[in-house]
């Protein structure tokens, strides 16, 4: 097991029956812990023309602020529906059990500007799907999306890769 894995809190049966829930409150609470997931998260796209991190509320604020920061960049929040404050464009996506919005503000990003997509864990791919048809909407070109977490019998990293999207995880967790 990596140290990063062996910081990862794994909950049984949360927020349903035979859900495994991958907490990484206990990985973020550790300073070298956060130091090491934000440094390697952010290492692919070093020397990548990037101009802003799109971070997925809520854990993919905290890493991607300090990835924006790393990289050198500006942060876009991708907020659930009727959070943002002013004017937003949104797009939906299927959960298990019925649809949910995302949302950026509309003016959150300029056409041709390049886009990185963080998020703590990728599971079938809806949300961070949902969110490069957002980004590409608002004229977003999408260099890539970096999780601490993957999933991989879900699904989620070989769906953006369908997309022409260069993804990147830390960790791969078998199961749901
Ligand atoms: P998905 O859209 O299926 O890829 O789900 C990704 C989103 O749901 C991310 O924002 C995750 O934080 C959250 N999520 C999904 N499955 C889990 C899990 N097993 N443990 C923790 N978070 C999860």
């Amino acid at each position: 097991m990596s140290a990063l894995e062996g910081l990862i809190r794994t909950i049984p049966d949360y927020p349903k029956p035979g859900i495994l829930f991958r907490d990484v409150t206990t990985l973020l609470g550790d300073a070298q812990g956060l130091k090491a997931a934000i440094t390697l998260m952010a290492e692919p796209f070093q020397g990548t023309p990037i101009d802003a991190v799109a971070g997925i509320e809520a854990r993919g604020f905290i890493l991607g602020g300090a990835i924006a920061d790393r990289l050198g960049c500006g942060f876009i929040p991708i907020r659930k529906k009727g959070k943002l404050p002013w004017k937003t464009i949104g797009q939906e996506y299927t959960l298990e059990y019925g649809i949910d919005v995302i949302e950026i503000h509309e003016d959150a990003l300029k056409p041709g500007q390049r886009i990185l997509i963080v998020d703590d864990l990728i599971a079938t791919g809806g949300t961070a799907e949902a969110a490069v048809k957002l980004l590409r909407r608002s004229g977003g070109e999408i260099v890539g999306a970096t999780f601490i977490i993957d999933l991989p019998d879900l699904g989620g990293l070989a769906l953006l890769k369908s997309h022409d999207i260069a993804c990147h995880a830390l960790v791969a967790f078998e199961g749901h």
